[in-house]
Order: structure tokens, then C-alpha cells, then sequence
């Protein structure tokens, strides 16, 4: 039988639909690229710190549907079955319908309305293992192996998304920088 929306999801997707801040979770073409230029940026001295590789396919659903019903974007009767989820969104009356789901954004933390005004994605490149948000820190200049083996002298910058010498870099390894998302490197950059 189904269970309704509501915080028991919030325990269940931290059971059994985490995300991986694992390199080797990711697509096996880009893993390698994002191991090599994260190799040229330690062999350079910078530190990396990696906060999300590959995303559950089954949080995002979670995600996405719980965001939309609680906001009133959509019926209850909206969200799709997905396996392996036997969630069931609609409590017969939709205050409640609202409510199990406004459990589920709290207790993921989702930010709602005026702070995000976008339901979070179904088809990040996270889900498919091909993005990856990494803080990259060191001080002052480094200078960073590209591809080619030409050096590239690389000057901190405390916004990752303005440094675009660093993404000419990552670009070399085709790890392509979002440029409006700070951490997020991916093989498309989006
Ligand atoms: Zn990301």
C-alpha cells in the first residue's frame, strides 16, 4: 500500500535515495575528464572540495513534485508513479494534499518562494552523473596543467563563476563551468 506525503518521505529518501559525493558515481566518460583536472588543480596546489557528483533520480522526483503540489503549481493528481516510490500524493482533500508535501519541502530543506521561484529539476545533469558542484580554493596564483600540457597561471577568485581562466581549464578537460551556479562543473556546462 501506498503511504501518503509527508515527513516519513523526508526519512525514507535519506535511507534510500541519497545523493553521491563520490567521483567513481559518475558517467564513465566524464569521471575521467573531472579526474583529470581535478589532478592538474592538486598537483597545482588548490584544494577541492566536492558537495554533490551524482544525484538519486528517485530524491529528485521527491523533490520536484512535493515543491510543485505544496506551492499549488499543480494537482496532487498531477505527480506521476514512479517505481520504486510508492508515495501517494493525493490525500482526498487538497489542504492536506499541501500539507503532507509542504512536510516533505521543510524537512528537505527546498527554498520556496520569493528565495527560488523554480520547482527543483527532474533533468538536472546530476541525475544522469554528469555534473559535479566542487569548491576550488588555493591562494594567491597557481599554475594549472591544461589538457595540452601548457601551463596556465590561474589567480584566485572568491566567486568561481567570474574566473574564467580557470574555466578555460576545466574546459580543456571538457568540465564546462555553469557560470550563474558556483560549484556546478559539468560536461555540458549546464
Ligand atoms: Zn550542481
Amino acid at each position: 500500500m501506498a503511504t501518503k506525503s509527508g515527513k516519513y518521505w523526508v526519512t525514507w529518501a535519506n535511507t534510500n535515495a541519497k545523493n553521491s559525493t563520490n567521483i567513481d558515481d559518475l558517467d564513465t566518460t566524464f569521471k575521467t575528464n573531472v579526474k583529470a583536472f581535478k589532478k592538474a588543480l592538486e598537483d597545482a596546489g588548490a584544494k577541492i572540495v566536492i558537495s554533490t557528483t551524482k544525484r538519486s533520480k528517485k530524491r529528485a522526483y521527491l523533490f520536484h513534485w512535493s515543491w510543485k503540489i505544496s506551492q499549488g503549481k499543480c494537482k496532487p493528481t498531477d505527480a506521476p508513479k514512479m517505481v520504486g516510490v510508492d508515495i501517494e500524493w493525493d490525500h482526498g482533500d487538497i489542504a492536506k494534499s499541501k500539507a503532507g508535501a509542504l512536510e516533505m519541502v521543510n524537512g528537505f530543506g527546498l527554498a520556496v518562494p520569493p528565495k527560488s521561484i523554480n520547482a527543483p529539476s527532474l533533468t538536472s545533469n546530476h541525475i544522469d552523473g554528469k555534473a559535479i558542484d566542487m569548491t576550488i580554493t588555493w591562494a594567491g596564483k597557481i599554475k594549472v596543467k591544461k589538457k595540452d600540457g601548457k601551463e596556465a597561471e590561474v589567480t584566485y577568485f572568491p566567486n568561481a563563476n567570474n574566473n574564467l581562466i580557470l574555466h578555460a581549464v576545466g574546459d580543456s578537460y571538457s568540465v564546462k563551468k555553469l557560470k550563474t551556479d558556483a560549484p556546478h562543473w559539468s560536461h555540458n556546462g549546464r
